[in-house]
């Protein structure tokens, strides 16, 4: 290497990790991961691929688009409120604060009064049993699915589970109810026809089968309309007591009380009221909790579900638990406050950014979801910023990443579903994605 070498002029490894940039990035990322980006990037000056002044600049900036893991955060423009691939509920600001508490030592399976070992997730329980006073129980798990293989395990291994055609769904990414239930050992009784399953069905299987449960689903992703029939809870319940069958219903969405905004949308006091031994549903869904599995109940059903052995293999981690507590005792979480959102400010708000954002856009009206498979069909009125079709894709891969809808061939950027302090950090994401594709189209 010669004086006059531009390789002398690379940047010394201590002098970049001195950087204060560059000691931050090692504190997120782990010092091990910001020598390597480092080392490369000099390798890279060595080989003359970059100058050797940018090196800091380049190592900068490859740090900063570094993330740990996959968990970027998205807004989410879509106005589809519980969103399968966005992680479904977002957590309030009480659960997100209850994670980071419990991300140390914690009480989780420990009475500090006494100072011996409790049930696990004692506040997480009460804070359920208060939330759904008629249920006499509660196990929390790892999700919905898992709710369900317990409960069918527990009560139907080897046995038969009772369950309408109509009632036999898949639900995103291939998963098949039926499927899980039988991968438990459990027999499936399909009784009725896709679009009518009677009383008398389930009578018939129960006199003449080895019934370990029978199953109600609540179809949440789809709906069957015209010629139909199935029978209620409260029927099923009459009938099931009098065999000493126990009638679980599986509601999936989470609901625990009535939400007059959803009125078909099933919850589990009144699913309990009307006579329903077990109630499974997800934690991350109307609920607007951490992912989840809720079982309500009977108190010796949820007992025998409780100490059977696979309880241990599908448990609630300490993070969820205490996530699931701050959500039901804690303020209403985003998901409710996003179902309920008031049309008017919607659209004051979308029109607020529209004028930020400049000329040729418009505020239309747009309908947001429920989503994650609850109240298919039922419209949530609101309004969206239009957009053309490109900026979607510029949005997606901005800083922030935001989530819009494509439909009809116009972007759509409903704000349903972001908090309104986002609303700034939304205006310069759409006006810079506007910017991106306007250049793009200039120069073909
Ligand atoms: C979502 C859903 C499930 C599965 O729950 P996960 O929490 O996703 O495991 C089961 N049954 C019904 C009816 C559902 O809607």
């Amino acid at each position: 290497m010669t004086r006059s070498d531009p390789r002398r002029r690379i940047p010394r490894t201590d002098h970049l990790l001195a950087d204060p940039e560059i000691a931050t990035a090692a504190r997120r990322l782990g010092e091990q991961a910001v020598r390597g980006v480092v080392r490369d990037v000099q390798e890279s000056a060595r080989r003359g691929d970059v100058d050797p002044d940018d090196v800091l600049g380049v190592i900068r900036e490859t740090l900063v688009r570094r993330r740990v893991g996959t968990g970027r955060s998205v807004l989410n423009a879509t106005g589809v409120v519980v969103h399968t691939n966005l992680g479904r509920a977002p957590l309030s600001t009480a659960a997100r604060d209850a994670v980071l508490d419990a991300c140390g030592y914690v009480d989780v399976e420990l009475d500090l009064e006494s100072g011996t070992r409790s049930r696990r997730g004692v506040a997480t329980r009460e804070a359920l049993l208060r939330a759904c006073p008629a249920a006499g129980d509660a196990l929390m798990v790892n999700n919905g699915a898992a709710a369900m293989v317990l409960a069918t395990t527990a009560l139907a291994a080897g046995r038969e589970v009772v369950i309408s055609r109509g009632e036999m769904i898949e639900i995103g990414a291939g998963f098949r109810l039926t499927d899980l239930i039988e991968s438990t050992g459990a027999r499936l009784r399909e009784i009725g026809t896709t679009n009518r399953t009677h009383l008398r069905d389930y009578a018939a299987a129960l006199a003449d089968g080895d019934v370990g449960c029978v199953l109600k689903v609540h179809p949440s992703n789809y709906r069957v309309s015209g010629f139909t029939a199935e029978a209620t809870i409260a029927e099923l319940a009459e009938l099931t007591a009098s065999q000493g069958v126990p009638l679980i219903a599986d509601l999936g969405s989470g609901l625990l009380v009535p939400d007059a905004a959803l009125p078909d949308e099933p919850d589990a006091s009144s699913a309990l009221a009307a006579g329903a031994d077990l109630v499974i549903a997800s934690g991350d869904k109307l609920l607007g909790g951490p992912q989840a599995g809720i079982l309500l109940g009977d108190a010796d059903l949820v007992g025998r579900l409780s100490k059977h052995p696979l309880a241990r293999a599908v448990r609630a981690d300490k993070l969820a638990l205490a996530a699931m507590e701050a959500t039901l005792v804690g303020p209403l979480p985003p998901v409710a406050e996003y179902l309920h959102a008031d049309n008017g400010r919607l659209r004051q708000r979308a029109e607020a950014v529209t004028a930020r954002v400049g000329e040729g856009v418009n505020v239309v009206p747009h309908d947001g979801r429920v989503g994650g498979g609850g109240a298919p069909g039922v419209p949530l009125p609101g309004w969206a910023i239009a957009l053309p079709e490109q900026t979607a894709k510029a949005l997606r891969v901005g800083t922030p990443a935001v989530l819009a809808r494509v439909h009809d061939g116009v972007c759509l950027v409903d704000l349903r579903c972001i908090p309104e302090t986002d609303d700034e950090i939304l205006a310069e994401a759409v006006a810079h994605a506007l910017g991106v594709v306007r250049v793009s189209g200039a120069t073909g």
